[in-house]
């Protein structure tokens, strides 16, 4: 008998029809002989539909109070979740994220998980219960609630699994598995039947939100078996994220993401001594502010500028920070450019072969889209682009590394806002 944990995202879950076959499938792998934990996140779109209430009441919602909201969501799945599953005759408790254990540092909207007390969540399984537990929620050590960030479930779903060394950790969605780019963009693209850690953790950080970056994380490190598959083809195994060592051939390039979360901050006429940088971005990160692209260019009659992208959420932090960073050292302006998408190509098969962002290069240009910023990792390859040309040069760079597909995958909900 093995332990298998599963996530259900929000779309799984979205009304009650569905909940019941969330039920069923949960009962499938309870029937197979599994112990079956299973995270589930807030119903279809409630976790939007909540922040947007929250700013309909102030501008700038309290952080500790955003958590205390958005954790409500989840807790709504879990005990209709619970029900479902009694209803067919099945022993079902549902947990939230204090109840399990799940603790986390006291950051608000984006906590990491820091330990997880299996005790109560092991005695509910030696009863024959089977867990529903509340995804993206954990708690603090002083007991306050916290949050994992947008997309956090799966991050509950993988640390469970690590935690109870589960057998598993499958995450059902509403696509069949991973895919070369969001489907959604280029429906007639490939899908991996494996991927590495590496790669699917490039490819969450840049954007393709199919799992949550932390999720991989933490799965590459505690060696969490992780299948993304679909909540309504239940028989397909869908994709595999494995270590580097299993993978025998790397494409130059597994997947193409784009990230339109982004602004691009320009600070002119800084002072070209030592120390500047380090003010700047100094300031930035002791407001917990993370750069993403940084450019500094040659300078010139004393002053350089430095031009770097920021998460949108963090822009009016950042624009307060910045002006007394702008006062101190007698800087110029700060522009701001908030039409940007940073559109990234990821591959573990590009270390050795040279060339691939020349081709990256070139296929935008083919495309009349312009690069207003570069940067390259060891395995990925980002660029700046107008917001309106994001989904084009998705398009294009799938086209330009043969991901593309004879069949289409079967797609549901809105095209993505890239
Ligand atoms: P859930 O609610 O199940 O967590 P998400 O919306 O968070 O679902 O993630 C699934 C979505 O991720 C898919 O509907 C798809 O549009 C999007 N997506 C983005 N990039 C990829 C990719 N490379 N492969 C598969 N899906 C992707
Ligand atoms: N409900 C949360 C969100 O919408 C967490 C999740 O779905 O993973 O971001
Ligand atoms: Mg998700």
């Amino acid at each position: 008998m093995g332990v298998i944990v599963q996530k259900f995202g929000g779309t799984s879950v979205a009304d009650p029809q569905k909940i019941h076959n969330v039920a069923k499938a949960v009962i499938r792998e309870k029937e197979n002989g599994n112990d079956v934990v299973v995270v589930v996140s807030a119903m279809g779109h409630t976790t939007d539909h909540l922040i947007k209430l929250a700013k309909e009441v102030t501008s700038q919602p309290d952080s500790r109070e955003m958590d205390m909201l958005l954790s409500t969501g989840e807790q709504v799945s879990i005990a209709l979740l619970a029900m479902a599953i009694q209803a067919q005759g099945y022993k079902a408790v549902s947990m939230n994220g204090q109840q399990v254990g799940i603790v986390t540092e006291c950051i608000h909207s984006r906590a990491r998980i820091v330990d997880i007390k299996t005790e109560k969540l092991q005695k509910k399984i030696s009863e024959g219960n089977i867990i529903v537990v509340a995804g993206f929620q954990g708690v603090t050590p002083d007991g306050e609630i916290t949050t994992l960030g947008r997309g956090g479930s799966d991050t509950s779903a993988v640390a469970i699994a690590a935690a109870l060394k589960a057998d598993r950790c499958d995450i059902y969605t509403d696509v069949e598995g991973v895919y070369a780019t969001d489907p959604r963009i280029v429906p007639n693209v490939q899908k991996a039947e494996t991927i590495s850690y590496e790669e699917m953790l490039e490819l969450a950080r840049v954007g393709a939100n199919v799992l949550h970056p932390r999720s991989v994380e933490t799965a590459k490190q505690f060696n969490v078996p992780l299948r993304v598959r679909s909540s309504f083809k239940l028989d397909n195994l869908g994709t595999l994220i494995i270590g580097v060592d299993n993978m025998e051939i790397y494409k130059p390039v597994a997947g193409v993401a784009a990230d339109s979360s982004q602004i691009r901050i320009l600070l002119s006429e800084l002072p070209d001594i030592p120390g500047t940088a380090a003010k700047v971005f100094g300031s930035l990160a002791k407001n917990n502010i993370s750069v993403d692209m940084i450019i500094q260019s040659l300078a010139s009659n004393g002053t350089n500028s430095i031009a770097f992208t920021i998460d949108a959420d963090d822009f009016d932090g950042a624009l307060k920070v910045l002006d007394e960073v702008k006062a101190e050292l007698k800087a110029g302006e700060v522009l701001i450019d908030k039409d940007i998408a940073k559109v990234s190509i990821v591959g573990a098969g590009m270390v050795d072969r040279p060339g691939i962002a020349a081709d990256m290069f070139r296929s935008l240009a083919d495309n009349n889209i312009n690069i207003k910023m570069i940067s390259t990792s060891e395995i990925k390859i980002s660029c700046l682009v107008e917001k309106e040309n994001a989904k084009n040069a998705i398009k294009a760079l799938c086209k330009e590394f043969e991901l593309e597909s004879t069949e289409s995958a079967d797609v549901k909900g809105d095209l993505p806002d890239v």
